[in-house]
């Protein structure tokens, strides 16, 4: 079948709540994705920082595979030989002394929301129900109805109401405003290191570190979500770590699992993580053998292959070139490690007609709001492959 039959099904019988480029993938390697027609092209999104090992990386397929040929699912109710190895082996390299599963990103955020409400309750004694979380404007934790509760984007929410109560919205980079925004039921602020979907934002120098203090200050626990940042995406295991923070619990998803599986987990220590009793939160998927086995794996990859270390480097060398791109579009080139966003002046157009040209040159990147290029591909990525993509990606960049 041809991409466009494809496309004409997906159109007659799929929900329309995306809006992809029109490539159909049939298969990947490492950073390269193939469509149905053969053609090669370089992903640049890598799902949203879900592939940071690479398309379909042997040792991870090696690992789903033996462990889907002996047992997949146990659920909570028994014990699997997987899941203490994953925790220690999580806690190992987090510095973390406890984690709890989950499966999809959105899933950890609501976990981590009820953790910091339960805290709030046992050991601050908020009144019961009168907890509130700080979070930051422009933010993107997931699509459950409580999280778009506090979104600020109207597509995420406009028609979708009633929403949680709870939720405190600051300007994002701005320490004051949280400062100015905790209360004595303040139970957490939960903000992303870096604003991925929000457009790549950076927040200014020294913010996270602030926040952190400000925290510790007022008794309010903080709450990364690293589900996009983490896992080397930045250069570093967690994006935190470029200002020596160490959040009290820290959500990490997508690359958790090398994009072979849903796999997520709240990361944290034990007076917070341990004060989930039996009974009070779960997930039938959660902490599975098969999950297990593929996030061993997915995080041994990042070891071992010092994809930390490459994301630094790499990022380094293709956000210098992206930012020598002579294009009267760009307004701005930012990043960290293999996160970049190119953002281009609202006159360009929007993102969008670039994306489709990148597309028919064999580079895969996505939009993300209207104005910004998203540079993100696995960070298994070397220079030729760099060198390869940065002539077409200038070309496109160039047109009129
Ligand atoms: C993708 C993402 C989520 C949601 O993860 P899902 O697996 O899609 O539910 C939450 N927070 C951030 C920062 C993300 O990038």
């Amino acid at each position: 079948m041809k991409s466009s039959e494809f496309i004409q099904l997906e159109k007659k019988y799929g929900a329309n709540n995306y809006h992809p480029l029109d490539v159909v993938i049939e298969r990947g390697e490492g950073v390269w994705v193939y469509d149905v027609e053969g053609n090669r092209y370089l992903d640049c999104l890598s799902a949203y920082s879900a592939l940071n090992q690479g398309h379909v990386h042997p040792e991870i397929l090696k690992a789903m595979v033996e462990q889907a040929s002996r047992v997949t699912l146990t659920s909570r109710a028994f014990r699997n030989d997987q899941l203490p190895l994953f925790y220690k082996e999580l806690a190992e390299m987090s510095g973390y002394e406890m984690s709890l599963p989950m499966n999809s990103g959105a899933e950890a955020v609501e976990t981590a929301i009820k953790l910091a409400r339960k805290w709030a309750y046992q050991v601050k004694k908020v009144p019961r129900h009168q907890a509130e979380i700080i979070v930051a404007a422009g933010n993107f934790h997931g699509r459950t109805t409580t999280i778009i509760s506090f979104s600020t984007e109207p597509a995420y929410r406009d028609d979708f109401g009633p929403f949680t109560p709870g939720f405190v919205i600051v300007p994002y980079g701005d320490s004051s405003a949280i400062e100015k925004a905790i209360n004595p039921n303040t139970a957490a602020v939960m903000i992303e290191p870096i604003q991925g979907e929000g457009g790549v934002i950076i927040p200014p120098a020294g913010y996270l570190k602030k926040v952190k203090e400000i925290c510790e200050r007022e008794n309010v626990l903080f709450i990364a979500d690293e589900i996009q940042t983490g896992l080397g995406r930045t250069g570093k295991l967690f994006a935190c770590q470029h200002e020596d923070v160490r959040p009290d619990l820290t959500i990490i998803g997508k690359a958790l699992s090398g994009g072979f599986y849903p796999v997520s987990a709240v990361l944290g220590d034990a007076p917070t993580m341990g004060l989930y009793q039996p009974g009070e939160h779960g997930s039938t998927f959660g902490g599975n053998p098969l999950g297990a086995a593929v996030a061993r794996a997915a995080l041994r990859v990042i070891r071992e292959e010092h994809l930390v270390e490459n994301a630094a480097v790499q990022g380094e060398y293709f956000s210098e070139q992206l930012a020598e791109i002579p294009s009267r579009h760009i307004k701005e080139v930012r990043g960290k490690g293999l996160l970049i966003g190119v953002e281009l002046k609202p006159e360009a157009g929007g993102a969008r007609r670039f994306c489709e040209k990148m597309k028919d040159a064999g580079i895969l990147a996505k939009e993300t709001h209207q104005h910004v290029i998203r540079f993100a591909p696995p960070l298994t990525i070397q220079r030729d492959t760099i060198d390869w993509a940065l002539p077409r990606i200038r070309e496109v960049l160039t047109m009129p």
